[in-house]
This record gives C-alpha cells, sequence and structure tokens, in this order.
C-alpha cells in the first residue's frame, strides 16, 4: 500500500544515484551474502549510452544537479572513466561510492575524466575485524587507496562507516580521531535492513543518539547548519575537521530526502526502501521517446511513499539488497 506523495518531482528532486554494476570484489556481511550471490547478466545492465540517456533527459527535465556513481562496486565496471566523462559533460556534481581498494589504480584517471567527489567507505581500522566485515583481507590497499584519492584532487574525501552495535561500535572515536589525523570527513551511517543475510535487527541499530555520546565523550563538537543532504554534521571547535551522522534509521530524513535511483540493470526506484521498480531499460530498448521515458519516470515519482516505516509493522524489507540497489 503506497501513502500520498510528499513532493512533486520537479520541486525536491536534485540527487540522482546511478548504480553501474551490481557485481564487487568485496562481500561485506552487512550488504552481500558471502556465497551465492547471482550477478546480472551483463546483456542486462545498462550500457554507458543508457545511462548517458536517461541521465541527460532528468538533467534537462527535471533539474536533477547533481548524480552519484555506486553499485555494487562502480570502479569494477570496465572503462567507468569513459562513463564519467560523459556524465561530467552534463555539467553535474558528479561523485562516487566506493570501498576505495581499487582507486590506488583509478583515482588519478577519475579525477582527470571529471568525477568531483568521492566517499570510501570503511568499516574498521582493525585488520582482523576488516577482514572478518569485507571477507576481504585489503585493509592496507583501501587505506592507501584513500590516499590515493587525496593525492588525485579530490577535497573533501569522505569515508562512510556503517557502525553496527556490538560489531563495531568501539571503534567510533578512533575514526573521529583518523578523520582529524588524515584531514578526512568521517560520516556514521546507521545499519539499514538491507543486508543480504538478514543479520539486521534493531538491536545492532547504533543510533545518532549513541554515537554523537560516545564523540561527546571524546571531543568538543558544534553543530553545523543542515542542508538537503542526509548527513548531520558537527565541527571540532578546535578547527580541525568534522563529522557526519547519516541517521536513516532512528531519524528519517524522508521529508527532505530528495534522492531518485537507477539499479545497473536499468530498474528506477523513488526509495532505497522501494518495493516497487520501474522497468526503464525496457522502455529505453523498445525504442520508446523521451517523453514515454519522462512519464514512467514522473508516475514512479509521484507514487513514492511518506516515510520508509523501519520499525514499523507495515514495514516491508526490499526483495534487494543493498549492493543490488546501491547506498
Ligand atoms: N561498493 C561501494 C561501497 O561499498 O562504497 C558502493 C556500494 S555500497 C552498497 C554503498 C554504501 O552502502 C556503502 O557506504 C556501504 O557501506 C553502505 N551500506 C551497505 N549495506 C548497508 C546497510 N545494510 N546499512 C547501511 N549502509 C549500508
Ligand atoms: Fe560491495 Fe560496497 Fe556492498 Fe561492501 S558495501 S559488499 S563493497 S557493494
Amino acid at each position: 500500500m503506497t501513502v500520498p506523495l510528499i513532493d512533486g518531482f520537479d520541486r525536491i528532486h536534485r540527487d540522482l544515484r546511478i548504480s553501474v554494476t551490481d557485481r564487487c570484489n568485496f562481500r561485506c556481511a552487512y550488504c552481500m551474502p558471502e556465497e551465492g550471490m547471482q550477478w546480472q547478466e551483463r546483456e542486462k545492465l545498462l550500457t554507458f549510452e543508457e545511462i548517458e540517456r536517461v541521465a541527460r533527459l532528468m538533467v534537462e527535465r527535471y533539474g536533477i544537479t547533481s548524480i552519484r556513481l555506486t553499485g555494487g562496486e562502480p570502479t569494477v565496471r570496465a572503462h567507468l572513466p569513459v562513463l564519467v566523462g560523459k556524465l561530467a559533460a552534463l555539467g553535474v556534481d558528479l561523485a562516487m561510492t566506493t570501498n576505495g581498494v581499487t582507486l590506488p589504480t583509478l583515482a588519478a584517471d577519475l579525477k582527470m575524466a571529471g568525477l568531483a567527489r568521492v566517499n570510501i567507505s570503511l568499516d574498521s581500522l582493525q585488520a582482523p575485524r576488516f577482514r572478518e566485515l569485507t571477507r576481504r583481507d585489503d585493509l592496507e590497499r583501501v587505506l592507501d587507496g584513500i590516499e590515493a584519492a587525496k593525492t588525485a584532487g579530490f577535497d573533501p574525501v569522505k569515508i562512510n562507516v556503517v557502525v553496527m552495535k556490538g560489531i563495531n561500535d568501539d571503534e567510533i572515536v578512533d575514526f573521529a580521531h583518523f578523520g582529524r589525523d588524515r584531514d578526512v570527513v568521517v560520516r556514521f551511517i546507521e545499519f539499514m535492513p538491507l543486508d543480504a543475510d538478514e543479520m539486521w535487527n534493531n538491536d545492532r541499530v547504533m543510533t545518532q543518539a549513541e554515537i554523537l555520546a560516545a564523540l561527546d565523550d571524546e571531543f568538543d563538537l558544534e553543530p553545523v547548519a543542515r542542508t538537503s543532504a542526509p548527513a548531520t554534521r558537527w565541527r571540532h571547535r578546535d578547527g580541525r575537521g568534522e563529522v557526519g551522522i547519516v541517521a536513516s534509521v532512528s531519524d528519517s530524513f524522508c521529508h527532505t530526502c530528495d534522492r531518485v535511483r537507477i539499479t545497473a540493470d536499468g530498474q528506477f526506484r523513488s526509495c532505497l526502501f522501494a518495493t516497487e521498480e520501474t522497468d526503464v531499460r525496457a522502455l529505453l530498448r523498445d525504442g520508446s521517446s523521451d517523453d514515454v521515458v519522462a512519464a514512467a519516470l514522473e508516475r514512479t515519482v509521484a507514487a513514492k511513499w511518506e516515510g520508509h516505516r523501519i520499525n514499523q509493522v507495515h514495514f516491508i524489507r526490499p526483495r534487494r539488497s543493498m549492493s543490488e540497489i546501491g547506498g
């Protein structure tokens, strides 16, 4: 059941997330099963030309101003800098979320192609825990990737940390120090029920209030004025850096959400937690005009839910996990 539309497409939706692949070189426990992940067949993935067409349409008709590439792991998609060049030419603020492991070799090419910003996901600074969480022994390579991103000129480099109670919540202060020492912006993200193995439950969610309490014990922080971005931000009063918290579960920002999504296989989604999708790939491939594609996008946004309703009896987990939707 859907509830009434919260706002018109032309008014609030400015941010498009494009998943460029559902494949990944990691298997993070909170995102993907260790074994048995079924990858989309290659011919089902949108081509770069199809991605460019739908992105252009949304930029030109609906005033989308920012695009974020995601996945799966976006950097495993071959020739990614070519796509970056096509999308950068649309004049949008172009960003990417990555696990960082291939940045030592790719960061400079992506920057040169026109990528403006990068978020790197990192959930533990302890090698054994990192290995357990990602099922890969690549902490050093990710740390090198962070340095490579800075050297390539990405500024700021942001680090996304999914905080899970009893798993990595004892590293909140370490991560905040890491951000100050390495001159990167750390954003703590509440654990969402989009993991493939269904390890999520409410007791595992470290809420914004709890994260902030841990930080307050160690640092002198002051709030930064909120924008439409999902993170609530605090800066260190001594001027050395800031932290952000994305409280998707405990304090959902649905009422200000300006985001829409396209999956790697060309399904348009109005929400991370949507249980229905619109098959844009079919329209892109059956000769439909831009008007027909646009009408389908508008219908999808018009049916957007008022809020995600995690923690309510009516909440239904989406069929797809985070790696298939793109965070
Ligand atoms: N592979 C890239 C990466 O890891 O950054 C991009 C895709 S990943 C699905 C996008 C973001 O979603 C990452 O920051 C990741 O930490 C986050 N994420 C994945 N599963 C999550 C979950 N269950 N709850 C909260 N965030 C999650
Ligand atoms: Fe891959 Fe990113 Fe999911 Fe980890 S969070 S399994 S790196 S898609």
